[in-house]
């Protein structure tokens, strides 16, 4: 990965007049960071120079402290230590992983088991895998899945803990964290008076104010077939987050399979299918778990957990021998819709 310090030096602050700016005159900045192994975009709406220095410093530093709370790669984070702490014993955590840790059961509950942050086992033996370029051994795999399920980790509103019933388990919570950041950052940006950004963390977004003067922001469906289909192939929104999941980037080509990075927890194997999912929800935290667990559960099983919520949209696009099968959701054709077809607003 790109070193930090290459990114660190080269932070750039960069301020674009917006076209036709009203309120206060506002001014478009943008900042890049790295952050939870990946690269974090900034795009806010700031009066001058010092607010938006101080909105990205918030803003970066919020995901920088998440990321020491929620990362599995770091020995030390809070979601590592509780694996050591908190076996057999309820221990206290902190309101941030206890978010993460309730939306990750409460989806779990909903998607089945296919939403599963208990997957460490078996997410760490296929990251070895992607270095070796080998799949895992199938019974080392099966050792590994007597480690995992979520239905072994206990939370207590109340008391704010979280307890594991056994000794070896390890969690990773890769599949919703990057959401709940995007959320964070958001958040903070807010409370510095910055109501109109846009914060990235890789293929997780979330935005608040449409940027002035315009009618949201401008976000690309990562589908070529989207236009073809009729969709616009960019959806304009405000107060909304939207993810990507797939096996674009991480995945291992071995034996004429393609494995995706993302798990089906019954087998342990990474998704054979060809599948993209995009979701759009109101918070960040929703949308990455969910196009997670829609990934898992195939456009049959995984589109009605999309449709039984209010503001939710996704599209799948599944591939089968080449050919794409581009499956919306009700709201997500309501949204797609090209610019003439849509009523005047
Ligand atoms: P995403 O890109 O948001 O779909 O997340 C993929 C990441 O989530 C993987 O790299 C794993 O860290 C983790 N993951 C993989 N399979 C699952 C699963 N079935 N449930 C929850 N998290 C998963
Ligand atoms: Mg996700």
């Amino acid at each position: 990965m790109t070193s930090n310090k290459l990114y660190a030096a080269s932070f750039a602050l960069i301020a674009v007049l917006a076209g036709g700016a009203q309120p206060a005159d506002l001014c478009l900045f943008e900042a890049a960071e790295p952050h939870m192994g990946t690269i974090v975009h900034i795009k806010l709406y700031a009066a001058d120079q010092p607010q938006a220095e101080a909105g990205f410093r918030a803003a970066f530093d919020r995901v920088r402290q998440l990321d020491g709370l929620l990362s599995d790669y770091k020995p030390d984070s809070e979601l590592n230590m509780i694996c050591r702490t908190a076996v057999g014993r309820p221990v206290r955590i902190s309101s941030d992983l206890f978010r993460v840790l309730a939306a990750s059961q409460s989806l779990a509950e909903e998607s089945q088991g296919a939403f599963d942050v208990t997957l460490g086992p078996i997410t760490r033996l296929w990251r070895a895998a992607r270095a070796s370029r080998h799949p895992p051994d199938l019974a080392v795999m099966r050792e590994a899945l007597r480690f995992c399920g979520y239905r072994k980790l206990h939370l207590d509103e109340a008391r704010r803990t979280v307890m594991l019933d056994q000794p070896g388990m390890q969690l990773d919570a890769g599949g919703i964290a990057k959401g709940y950041a995007a959320d964070a950052a958001l958040a903070a940006l807010e409370q510095l008076g910055i109501h109109s950004a846009l914060v990235a963390v890789s293929g997780d977004l979330a935005f608040g104010e449409a940027p002035p003067g315009q009618h949201g922001w401008r976000i690309g469906i990562p589908s070529v077939e989207a236009s073809q289909a009729g969709f616009s192939s960019v959806l304009e929104l405000s107060h909304a987050a939207v993810s990507t999941s797939g096996d674009a980037e991480q995945h291992l080509d071995s034996g004429g399979a393609r494995y995706s990075h993302i798990i089906a927890p019954a087998s342990g194997m990474g998704l054979t299918r060809d599948i993209t999912v995009t979701v759009v929800a109101p918070q960040g935290i929703l949308a990455d778990g969910l196009s997670t667990a829609v990934s898992v559960l195939g456009a049959d099983r995984g589109m009605p957990l999309v449709e039984k919520r209010q503001g939710v949209a996704a599209l799948i696009v599944t591939r089968d021998g080449g050919m794409p099968r581009l499956i919306a959701s009700s709201l997500f054709r309501r949204l797609a819709k090209p610019p003439s077809d849509k009523p005047a607003r």
